[in-house]
């Protein structure tokens, strides 16, 4: 899991939600993640996670892959908070890169052809934790 975001661009934005995740939440979210059985599923989760969000309206094809994306992680109580890019990745422990990719790429693609990006394996204690 990678460094909590310290953006002050984020701080001040009434729309980025990343000072609200703690460390505790982030550790959880990130577990839960690695936890998964597939990479199907986290492919899934971060589909799910991740909306793509239109600047204006696409007149060409060129236009429609400027389309950014919002990312969002999930609160305590199961809310769907938006956050940076980088604040998600970084939870997650996935490049941003390898997010993008996913993003863009069909479901029978996704199995990465690196390992895990977990930049900072000694900020968790166990990356991933024992059954339940
Ligand atoms: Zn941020």
């Amino acid at each position: 899991m990678g460094p909590t975001c310290t953006s002050t661009y984020c701080q001040k934005s009434k729309s980025r939600h990343c000072s609200t995740f703690d460390e505790e939440r982030r550790k959880a979210i990130f577990t839960e993640f690695w936890n998964m059985r597939s990479w199907d599923e986290r492919y899934t989760y971060v589909k799910t996670m991740v909306k793509k969000v239109k600047k204006k309206q696409a007149r060409s094809e060129s236009e429609e892959r400027d389309s950014s994306y919002q990312w969002n992680l999930s609160s305590t109580e199961g809310e769907h908070k938006q956050v940076c890019r980088k604040m998600f990745a970084s939870t997650l422990g996935v490049s941003e890169r390898t997010l993008c990719s996913w993003l863009t790429k069909e479901k029978q693609n996704v199995v990465p052809t690196v390992e895990p990006e977990v930049t900072n394996p000694q900020t968790i204690n166990k990356p991933l934790s024992e059954e339940d």
